[in-house]
């Protein structure tokens, strides 16, 4: 059976995934133009040097970065970062804040390190895990979004007051991979605020950006000259390349030029303060709908309910399955939950680029979806 969905209720963008997330009208465009002019030459020349400082300058400028902060970027995506910090972030023992699969993927690549161990912090899918300062480590590891459950976490540092760690101060690693650009945040109070394009920025995935503090670079200048590292996961390598405008290997022109784009369109809306009252409007459109709807409710807890990825369990009678098959026949797609978590639920993606108008007639279209597949 169609279900047809009446074109007046259809959203104008039908793009709500929690990643890769749609561009802004233009923001393609103005990439595609500018890098017409220059694809297919070096980008160990000024004119993609000058891409990666725009990126680099739009996020110092986004982030307030403090003094002695750089931003750093390359290859690979918030993925790669993860083992990255096994190798030159973490010194011998990790503790992680585990609420999702992300969260755990990252906790597993550093436990993987067999100089490393890692403590983890657990709680169940839709509750927030906090990491424990009362437990000892050097380093701190936790998402400020665990994009898996739509549960957003506070960000600040943690120091393992109990002390008894050898190299020196702890350090906070933060994946803000479906944060950064999206919420407020101060990082000040972290080491690596680190984060893919591909989320709030309405980028492409492979590489990963980040805002490194004075203590993560000496952290991995000290590690990488004691330890065999690979040159793609040395840290202190991917900042001597990002202070020259470069990466370590080539990187996707088109994605850097997307990237600067929306660095550049978020200070002129008026910088994170705007971009968290956005994604706060859209995504608070789908909280209350789901409270008001007799078939749909919030899954994250009240207080851990994130502003970038909304997650919504739906009653039985109403399978997210077909009703995610009915969408992505009228052009609605990518609201799936994340695989593994196993529940009848849909997931939404409401970074900066997804107007709240857009929110509203997504619901609009459930609700007339819903009604005739019962
Ligand atoms: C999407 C996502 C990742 C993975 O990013 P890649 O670019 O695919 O490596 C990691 N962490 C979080 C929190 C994410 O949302």
């Amino acid at each position: 059976m169609k279900i047809a969905i009446p074109t007046d209720l259809l959203p104008r963008d039908g793009r709500f995934g929690s990643g890769p997330s749609r561009q802004r009208p233009g923001q393609l465009e103005r990439a595609l133009e500018a890098s017409g002019r220059i694809l297919g030459t070096s980008h160990r020349q000024p004119p993609v040097k000058n891409a990666v400082a725009r990126i680099r300058s739009g996020l110092a400028e986004l982030f307030a970065i403090p003094d002695g902060y750089e931003i750093l970027l390359g290859n690979g995506g918030a993925s790669l970062i993860w083992d990255a910090l096994a190798f030159t972030g973490v010194d011998s023992h990790a503790q992680a804040a585990v609420c999702g699969e992300f969260t755990a993927k990252a906790a597993s690549a550093v436990a993987k390190a067999p100089w490393a161990q890692c403590t983890r912090i657990q709680s169940p899918p839709g509750s927030l895990a906090v990491c424990d300062d009362g437990l000892p480590a050097d380093a701190y590891l936790y998402a400020h979004n665990e994009t898996s459950t739509g549960v957003l976490s506070p960000v600040r540092r943690f120091t393992g007051a109990a002390g008894g760690n050898a190299g020196g101060a702890a350090l906070t690693f933060v994946d803000a991979t479906s944060a950064a650009g999206g919420v407020e945040v101060d990082v000040a109070s972290t080491d690596l605020y680190y984060f893919s394009p591909q989320k709030c920025f309405g980028a492409e995935g492979g590489l990963w950006l980040a805002a490194a503090s004075p203590a993560a670079l000496a952290r991995a200048g000290r590690l990488a000259a004691q330890r065999p590292v690979p040159a793609i996961l040395d840290l202190s390598l991917a900042a001597k390349n990002s202070r020259a405008n470069q990466t370590l290997n080539t990187p996707s022109l088109v994605n850097l030029l997307l990237i600067a784009d929306q660095a550049e369109w978020m200070l002129e809306e008026g910088g994170l303060a705007a971009m968290e009252a956005r994604t706060r409007e859209s995504s608070g459109v789908l909280y209350r709908w789901a409270e008001a709807s007799d078939f749909a409710e919030p899954f994250a807890q009240p207080g851990a309910r994130s502003n970038l990825v909304v997650t919504i369990d739906l009653d039985a009678s109403v399978p997210s399955e077909a009703l995610r098959g009915h969408l992505r026949a009228n052009g609605i797609v990518d609201v799936d939950p994340y695989r593994s978590l196993g529940r009848n639920q849909i997931r939404v993606g409401t970074f900066p680029n997804v107007p709240a108008e857009d929110v509203a007639a997504l619901t609009a279209c459930i609700d007339y979806v819903a009604e005739r597949m019962a």
